[in-house]
């Protein structure tokens, strides 16, 4: 049926955010558990518990409004979820997992604060005002959440993770050091042997 009202669009929203939370209640354990380094683990870990908070925050919003949270689906929320958990099967700890595991909570937090920030406005607009200071206290969460993620990629764990001595994708070697045994007068046959793409994959 379609959206015809403010109030009915209002609703929806709340509903939509109400299942993100939920979805993303089930979905940051894995994150955390995933999670190497312990300053992210327990950015995590405390985020779930602010998010078991922001559920109720929303049930009482939505109680206060008259309306029942449950019984819809965020799809955008799932489709998120679902990108967490198909990157979380294949990772294995390592600062390269924890700077993906950042992108992936991010995205949750900026699609929160989409979500919060668009039903705050409709509801000032409404003049609904009841439940707004629910609301924002959940988006200043969300949003204190996304600094916190981005302060701790951005002095540490980005560079852990360029740091980190996982096995390197084959590049080429130059020809100075890729060829150090037959480095004698070698110079002028480098072309041809170097014809090969697959010619200096050994070479580290
Ligand atoms: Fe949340
Ligand atoms: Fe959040």
């Amino acid at each position: 049926m379609p959206i015809q009202s403010m109030p009915e669009l209002i609703e929806e929203c709340l509903k939509d955010i109400y299942s993100a939370e939920k979805q993303l209640s089930k979905a940051l354990p894995k994150l955390a558990k995933a999670a190497q380094n312990p300053r992210l683990k327990e950015a995590i870990t405390n985020h779930l518990a602010e998010t078991n908070e922001q559920i109720k925050r929303l049930e009482q919003v939505c109680k206060q409004m008259g309306i029942k949270p449950s019984g819809m689906l965020c799809k955008g929320m799932q489709g998120i979820v679902e990108e967490c958990n198909e990157h979380l099967k294949e990772a294995k700890p390592s600062p390269i997992a924890d700077a993906m595991i950042i992108g992936l909570a991010q995205k949750n937090e900026h699609y929160e604060i989409c979500g919060y920030g668009t039903v705050i406005e409709y509801m000032k607009a409404a003049g609904q005002t009841e439940g707004i200071e629910l609301l924002q206290q959940n988006m200043a969460e969300e949003e204190k959440t996304d600094k916190l993620l981005s302060e701790l990629a951005e002095s540490e764990i980005n560079r852990l993770a360029v740091e980190s001595p996982m096995p390197a994708p084959a590049k080429k070697a130059s020809s100075s050091s890729g060829k150090a045994k037959s480095a004698s007068g070698a110079s002028k046959s480098k072309a041809s042997s170097d014809k090969s793409p697959r010619g200096k994959v050994s070479v580290r």
